[in-house]
C-alpha cells in the first residue's frame, strides 16, 4: 500500500479527489466531511479507491455516501458554507469546563442517530449574555457563549442551547408570506423532545 496524506480543504462544494503520484497517494476531501461518521468516511474511501482502481463500486457503500451527503442537514451545511467564507478567530471548542464537541456527539447520537456532520464549535470570546449561541453558516460554526463554561451551568443547558443551533441546520427558515419563520412548527416540535426543555429555559431566565 502506497504512503497517504489526506487533507480536509475549504471546498465550496463536497468536492473530493484522489491521485496517485510518484508511488504517493494524494486526498483531498471538503472540510464538509470533516465531522461526518466513521462509516460514512469508509464509504468514501471505498469509492474513492475503486473509482482509481477501475474496480466496482459497492451498492451498499455508494448508498451509504449518497444518503449522508443527500441527507437535509448536510445539504443545508453545503448551501450556507456556499454563501460566502472568511476567516475569524475562535476559542476552539475545548472550555475549561465542558468541551462542546464532546456534548455535540452525545446529542448527535442521542437525537439524530449519529448522522449529523459536525460543524465547527467554538466558545465565544466574549462572555455575551444576549446572544447566547448563534449559528454562522459564513463560516459553518456553532458559537456558544463562554458565559456558560463554568461548573455552575448545569449540562442539561448548554445541552439545550446546542441542540437549538442543532436543529437550525435541520430545520430551514419558512416563509410565511413575507415574514421569515426562523422557529417553524416542527423546529419546536423537535425542541419540545428535548427532556429537560423546561429546566434549561428556567436556568437561561434566571442568567
Ligand atoms: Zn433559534
Amino acid at each position: 500500500m502506497p504512503p497517504f496524506t489526506i487533507r480536509f480543504r475549504k471546498f465550496v462544494s463536497l468536492n473530493t479527489t484522489i491521485r496517485l503520484r510518484e508511488d504517493h497517494m494524494h486526498v483531498s476531501l471538503s472540510d464538509l466531511l470533516e465531522g461526518a461518521p466513521e462509516p460514512v468516511l469508509r464509504a468514501i474511501a471505498h469509492i474513492l479507491l475503486a473509482k482509481l482502481y477501475k474496480r466496482p463500486i459497492d451498492p451498499t457503500q455508494n448508498h451509504r455516501y449518497k444518503r449522508f451527503v443527500t441527507s437535509s442537514a448536510v445539504m443545508r451545511q453545503t448551501e450556507l458554507t456556499r454563501s460566502r467564507r472568511g476567516s475569524k478567530r475562535y476559542l476552539g471548542p475545548q472550555g475549561r469546563y465542558y468541551n462542546l464537541e464532546e456534548v455535540f456527539e452525545s446529542l448527535n447520537t442521542r437525537f439524530f442517530n449519529g448522522f449529523m456532520g459536525r460543524p465547527q464549535l467554538t466558545w465565544s470570546e466574549s462572555l455575551a449574555k444576549r446572544l447566547l449561541g448563534h449559528y454562522d453558516p459564513a463560516h459553518n460554526t456553532i458559537v456558544v457563549s463562554r458565559v456558560f463554561d463554568r461548573p455552575s451551568s448545569p449540562r442539561y443547558a448548554i445541552e439545550y442551547l446546542l441542540y437549538h443551533e442543532m436543529l437550525h441546520l435541520v430545520h430551514p427558515v419558512k416563509m410565511k408570506g413575507t415574514r421569515r419563520c426562523v422557529h417553524p412548527a416542527a423546529f419546536k416540535a423537535d425542541e419540545g423532545k428535548f427532556p429537560q426543555l423546561k429546566e434549561a429555559l428556567a436556568f437561561l431566565k434566571r442568567l
